[in-house]
């Protein structure tokens, strides 16, 4: 999953940042609320984190300028003691909120609940056919046997499983796995995928010839 993390401190960015990227997501941080608004217009993402407290333009506002045409998942920052900011928050459309100063195991939690939510499912763990996926503890098992993922295979599988009856196309992909300006080979996301027929069989990862790759829910 691809997030996109708008925070002003560097210290507190630097820590979201490093707390997401171990935890298999792909991270964009960006410190100004403009930068954040055309990346959602230029890039796709799966949820955004978003500091409510901005130098150049107010939290708030970039909230609401994004919730004009995007339906995107957003978590906000905000200040313990600021019970109003986060009600304006939520009613302009935010999704949760997390408290200044949080714990980043919490952070990680709402994340899940947020981008889950979004997909209409209320576990944390994904069923597709044999495949269980359980996002809190990465743990992936194939036939009821556990399966050891790198990182980047267990990124790439997650978003399969999170589309199961749909085709994603490889550049798609490829942006889910990979930030902004990181250096990817061409055939990075094949790469992963043969990883991934190798460790759970050939029948549940379709290639959809010219366009990408799909889940096969019925395989075995
Ligand atoms: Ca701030």
């Amino acid at each position: 999953m691809r997030i996109l993390l708008v925070e002003d401190d560097p210290l507190l960015g630097d820590g979201i940042k490093t707390a997401l990227a171990r935890d298999a997501y792909t991270v964009d941080w960006f410190t100004e609320g403009h930068h954040a608004i055309e990346a959602v217009h230029n890039e796709s993402f799966s949820a955004m984190i978003l500091d409510l407290g901005l130098p150049d333009m107010d939290g708030m506002t970039v909230l609401e300028r994004l919730r004009e045409a995007s339906s995107l998942p957003i978590l906000i920052l905000t200040a313990r003691d600021a019970v109003e900011e986060r009600i304006r928050g939520l009613d302009a459309g935010a999704d949760d909120y997390v408290l200044k100063p949080f714990n980043l195991q919490e952070l990680l939690a709402r994340l899940r609940v947020i981008t889950r939510r979004a997909e209409g499912r209320a576990s944390h763990t994904l069923t597709v056919g044999a495949l269980s996926i359980d996002e809190a503890s990465h743990s992936v098992s194939w036939q009821g046997l556990d399966v050891t993922l790198g990182r980047r295979e267990y990124a790439l599988l997650l978003e399969l499983a999170r589309h199961p009856d749909k085709v994603l196309s490889r550049p798609r992909l490829e942006s889910l796995l990979y930030g902004w300006g990181e250096e990817v080979a061409s055939n990075a996301v094949e790469v992963h995928v043969h990883h991934l027929r190798k460790k759970l069989g050939k029948s549940l990862i379709m290639t959809v010839r010219g366009i990408g790759y799909r889940l096969d829910r019925h395989a075995t």
